[in-house]
């Protein structure tokens, strides 16, 4: 089995371990196979052992491996970077969902740009859980506004959560951190809106298991299926 296969393979049975343990159905829990800095041939090796959802972070990078991969017409592309007003267009015309919505101003572009051809984008709300001053995220006590404003855009759908915790963190503060980010979700939920608020966007290779403990609903996994990362540009 060709190694990007067998990589893939094994980050679904540690999804699947790690369902198992907390008691949850494995079926309920999402890869997204973050490919950026990956290369094309790689990408297509995931998608040839199965993966179909694929998560990039730089939108020049992305679109140029969007039409590379045109013949792959299954993709679920999501889009995981800094969502920038000079970026919302592109954004909005070419991806089915983004997990790093922060801001108000870029919800409106958004809903505006997105084309009525396509069903609304699929949004997640950034979630700053660690409150880091660097870090992109909306504040926890600045959320409800936010999403009940994102609610009621006709180009969007209101999807979940996202957050990455600090990177420094110890383990216990990372399992505390999703913790809380499911516990604002609950919350959300019970503000009666329109949108599905069925997705708790959080894990990457580092932190899958705890991310799965606490109720993750799609894993955001790149090093583990695909090996090291090429430098990114930024874009
Ligand atoms: C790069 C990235 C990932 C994947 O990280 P790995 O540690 O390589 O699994 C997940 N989420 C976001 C937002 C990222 O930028």
């Amino acid at each position: 089995m060709p190694v990007i296969a067998q990589q893939l393979q094994g980050v679904h049975q540690r999804i699947a371990a790690a369902a198992r343990e907390a008691g949850r159905e494995p079926e309920s829990i999402q890869l997204l196979a973050v490919s950026k800095g990956q290369n094309l041939q790689s990408m297509r090796a995931a998608y040839q052992a199965g993966a179909r959802r694929f998560g990039e972070s730089y939108l020049q990078e992305a679109l140029s491996k969007q039409e590379a991969l045109a013949d792959l017409t299954d993709i679920e592309w999501h889009f995981l970077g800094p969502a920038q007003s000079n970026k919302t267009r592109a954004l909005a015309a070419h991806f089915h969902w983004l997990h790093s919505l922060d801001r108000l101003k870029i919800a409106q572009r958004l809903s505006e740009q997105r084309p009525s051809t396509l069903p609304p984008l699929n949004v997640c709300l950034q979630v700053n859980i660690d409150a880091e001053p660097s870090k992109s995220g909306v504040s926890p006590d600045t959320l409800e506004p936010l999403a009940r404003a994102v609610d009621a855009m006709p180009g969007l759908r209101l999807r979940g959560l996202m957050a990455i915790p600090a990177r420094s963190a110890s383990a216990a503060h990372t399992h505390s951190a999703f913790g809380a980010l499911r516990q604002t979700l609950i919350e959300l939920r019970s503000l009666g809106l329109k949108g599905p608020l069925d997705t708790l966007s959080m894990g990457m290779s580092g932190d899958l298991e705890a991310a799965v403990a606490e109720g993750a609903t799609c894993v955001r996994i790149g090093t583990d299926i695909f090996g090291p990362r090429i430098a990114a540009q930024p874009s």
